[in-house]
């Protein structure tokens, strides 16, 4: 049995980044966008206010395989020429002047803007969205792919009634321009990089909040989903007010909007004043302690600052998006959880961080192509280092100059030391070297500075110096994160010797989760405590008791899946899945019924679900066997636009491509597959 893995993903993106033109500074844009879901089409019309600070004969945007009707520069014809990326505008420009260019067009977007569920007969389930960063708007608005170019972007979104429409600035109006049809109007007052342009379109409530410096925060949720409002969004205005207390600076936008949508990309994506993130964080309030937004929450918010308002000229300074936007979360979580979350969370991180240098893997902040562990863990504790060295107030007066002075333009990693330099009255080279451009990974620095802030950290060190675990360790007074840490030390001896099963009963219940999942097997004597986490608060410890109780005690297993068969588990329906498989498997259970849960469980492999819930689905019928609807299914999912589940799809096609009964079977269903799907599949065949 495959348990299920966790993608942890806060939105990481290739290094690509278009090409700045110094002579021109595009200042505004109006812009009107109709995306068609019956085409995939989006028709639109932008006018751009540019001005011209040297004479140039050239301006060019960057906008890919867009048709173009309608080119004028003031009131005269433009003349252009056109690649498949980008518009290049020829005429005598003027140094000093300032020009508006208006174009009409219409794009086709194979990224960056995504259509769901228009598709299908489900009622309700509709949604456009759009993801920049990585994938360039430009796809759907002539724009500008390097950061550098900061506009004032007005959107203008004409949606299908009744949907509701989500973007970047205030809403100013919505007017109606037919019976089905309606134009919605959003205002920005401040510029920002074309990759943080954003909006959603779909069926949606809102709870409206106001942060204590007075800025409208609006949560977004499905109409069904108004009882997971409190535990999705639990504790938002605290991360807001703490934030802005925190960094010093006012929130720079005139509102902050977060909007769920299926199947995103990545955990979440801090567009101006516009955070669009997964709805597999849409939870309910027993899912909190397993999964929850809060994280995602404070990451995405700290970006509003630490990205949006200031941003990285090129990949070299992504250390100023990402690591601050870790290391601001993770002060949120310390103002919402206390010191033990914070310096615990950091003790993790440096393991990671301290393996991957020590087996000549680690990586420079200031390196481009740096993976995501680099960028936000190291990143993060670049800055505590920081902090730690230069004082508290040294640094929070260096962060409130650096983002008062860089406001609304792009930075570099020097600008940033700068600052801090200047507040600290203090030459941070030594610092620099070692923390930035260095690929190793301090990690004696790094233990020295959680010893003298972390009392738990200096227990677990000398315990983890002993010869053996004691369980009467974890009676002693001690965060949770701790006695995991010391769990972890000690694994081998607390498998080997059967501890696990002394800690099912443990007061919490991170440590009673912990011991179910080391349980080799289960005794007849601790029986009743494995049970007894079947209605544990957390849906990944129920997941778990329920397969090794199913797998320790046979002759109950009609009881257990009596006891469970209500439960769905988290957003990717972890508890019901593997109910399913074990139902079939229990052949004295409901006999009836088996093809009717095998059908269910394949059902949730359709691309009307969530592709984390197809994924879980297709790990248990990989093993399982897959009918023809499954099979449909999985090669439906190999041209998926989430690259993970699409990966994992490609990976599962190949291993069933090389059993000739179901090489033959797939080529049977070809007839049934899209083009896309087709050709995808085609590559098998030449191979
Ligand atoms: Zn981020």
């Amino acid at each position: 049995m495959r348990t299920v893995f966790a993608i942890i993903l806060l939105g990481f993106f290739g290094v690509s980044y278009g090409q700045h033109q110094d002579k021109v500074d595009f200042l505004h844009a109006e812009v009107t966008v109709e995306p068609l879901p019956d085409t995939g089409e989006v028709k639109g019309s932008v006018t751009y206010t540019f001005k011209v600070l040297k004479d140039v004969d050239s301006v060019f945007l960057d906008a890919h395989d867009m048709v173009f009707e309608k080119l004028r520069i003031g009131k005269r014809r433009a003349s252009f020429s056109q690649t498949r990326d980008r518009i290049v505008l020829f005429d005598r420009f003027k140094g000093g002047k300032t020009y508006r260019l208006s174009m009409d067009y219409t794009a086709r977007p194979k990224q960056t803007l995504y259509f769901l569920g228009w598709q299908d007969d489900v009622p309700d389930n509709e949604q456009i969205w759009t993801q920049g960063q990585g994938k360039y708007t430009s796809h759907w608005l002539p724009s500008f792919d390097a950061m550098e170019e900061k506009v004032e972007f007005d959107l203008n979104i004409i949606a299908r009634r009744p949907y509701e429409v989500v973007a970047n600035g205030a809403f100013r109006y919505r007017k109606a321009l037919s019976e089905s049809r309606s134009l919605w109007s959003f205002d920005m007052k401040d510029p920002m990089s074309s990759y943080l342009l954003a909006f959603v379109i779909g069926r949606y409530d809102r709870q409206e909040l106001r942060s204590r410096s007075g800025v409208p925060i609006i949560n977004y949720y499905y109409p069904h989903d108004s009882l997971k409002v409190e535990p999705t969004y639990r504790h938002t205005q605290r991360i807001f007010d703490f934030l802005e207390e925190e960094i010093g600076v006012a929130y720079p936008w005139q509102n902050y909007k977060q909007v769920p949508v299926r199947d995103f990309l990545y955990a979440g994506m801090e567009n101006t004043g516009t955070t669009i993130f997964s709805d597999t964080y849409v939870i309910d309030s027993t899912a909190f302690v397993d999964k929850n937004y809060v994280n995602v929450n404070a990451h995405e918010l700290a970006h509003q600052w630490f990205g949006d308002l200031v941003t990285e000229k090129d990949g070299k300074h992504h250390w100023l998006h990402e690591g601050f936007a870790t290391y601001y979360a993770y002060l949120a979580e310390r103002h919402l959880f206390g010191d033990d979350h914070f310096y615990w969370k950091l003790f993790e991180t440096a393991q990671e961080l301290r393996q991957m240098s020590e087996a000549g893997r680690g990586q420079a902040l200031t390196d481009p192509k740096a993976s995501s562990l680099t960028f936000y863990e190291k990143g993060a504790w670049a800055l505590a280092i920081l902090r730690d060295r230069v004082g508290d107030a040294a640094y929070r007066k260096g962060v409130e100059a650096y983002l008062n002075k860089y406001r609304f333009k792009n930075v570099t990693v020097q600008n940033f030391i700068r600052e801090i330099e200047r507040s600290a009255q203090t030459d941070l080279s030594g610092y620099t070297d070692k923390w930035l451009s260095s690929t190793s990974f301090p990690w004696e620095e790094a233990k020295a500075f959680l010893l003298k802030n972390s009392p738990s950290v200096r227990l677990f060190f000398t315990k983890a110096g002993s010869d053996r675990f004691l369980l009467p360790w974890l009676r002693e007074a001690g965060p949770p994160a701790y006695k995991k840490a010391l769990i972890g030390a000690f694994e081998d001896q607390i498998v080997r010797e059967g501890q696990a099963l002394e800690m099912l009963g443990d007061p919490n219940w991170e440590i009673r989760q912990r011991a179910i999942q080391l349980v080799d097997s289960l005794p007849e004597a601790h029986r009743p405590q494995a049970e007894a986490l079947l209605a544990d608060k957390s849906y990944v410890t129920q997941e778990t008791a329920l397969y090794k109780l199913w797998s320790a005690f046979p002759e109950h297993r009609t009881a257990y899946l009596e006891r469970t068969k209500d439960i769905q588990g988290l957003p990717n329906k972890n508890v019901r899945l593997l109910w399913l498989t074990l139902a079939i498997f229990t052949q004295e259970y409901q006999p009836g019924r088996t093809q009717a849960y095998f059908n269910e469980l394949t059902g949730y492999t359709s691309p009307l679900h969530s592709w984390e819930v197809r994924l879980t689905a297709f790990q248990y019928l990989g093993e399982m066997g897959l009918d023809d609807t499954g099979l449909l299914n999985l090669m439906a999912a190999t041209v998926h636009h989430s690259w993970q589940f699409k990966k994992y799809a490609r990976n599962l096609v190949d291993q069933l491509w090389s059993d000739p009964a179901y090489k033959k079977r797939m080529e049977g269903l070809f007839k049934e597959l899209n083009q896309e799907e087709l050709r995808y599949m085609k590559t098998k065949t030449y191979n």
